[in-house]
């Protein structure tokens, strides 16, 4: 149990050995309850075929959401920034879940990731601002940038979140604060 606790990200081998005397002292049904939860949650979560969002329906919540449907299209790299994003309560439209960015070191191109799809969106949905939301370090403002090159003949509006994130940061670590004044500070690209 220790070995396998161990393996979770954020946990070391001293809080691996606490969770498992806590798991060890918790009644027999409370542990089968934990252990239904973690199987059910990866078994019941697939990706929403609209965002690409976690969910556990074929279109998420958010995107059936008609009060979302503002006209603005916020673009993160992973499901991690989406929660991120909701965290900060400020930003009310959609999101599209790209699932990684374009790294010609590692063979990423632009059709490996959801661009192709955000492109189909952009066709067919009501969208009048796609805030680029990759995070501040060299693939992210590369993807960004390209993505922004692609929007901009469309005539739709492209802004990117810059000001309170560190160069070389993450956007699932960044606090609330930091991250609210980074999206109110975009700029138009
Ligand atoms: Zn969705």
């Amino acid at each position: 149990m220790v070995n396998q606790l161990s393996k979770l990200p954020g946990v070391g081998a001293k809080t691996a050995q606490r969770l498992a005397y806590h798991i060890i002292s918790l009644p027999e049904e409370q542990v089968r309850e934990l252990a239904v939860a973690i199987f059910n949650g990866k078994k019941q979560t697939k990706f929403c075929s609209v965002c690409g969002n976690y969910s556990t329906d074929d279109v998420c919540a958010m995107c059936r959401d008609d009060d979302r449907k503002n006209g603005q299209l916020c673009v993160v790299k992973d499901p991690r920034d989406v929660a991120a994003m909701e965290r900060m309560r400020e930003f009310e439209g959609q999101y599209h879940v790209l699932h990684g960015v374009i790294s010609p070191m590692q063979g990423i191109g632009p059709d490996a990731i959801r661009i192709p799809e955000l492109m189909r969106r952009l066709g067919s949905e009501n969208i009048n601002e796609v805030i680029l939301a990759t995070n501040p370090d060299v693939e992210g403002e590369a993807t960004a940038a390209y993505i922004a090159r692609l929007i901009k003949p469309m005539g739709i509006k492209v802004t990117r979140i810059a000001h309170g994130i560190p160069v070389g940061g993450d956007l699932e670590y960044t606090d609330e604060v930091t991250l609210s004044r980074a999206f109110s500070g975009r700029s138009e690209l």
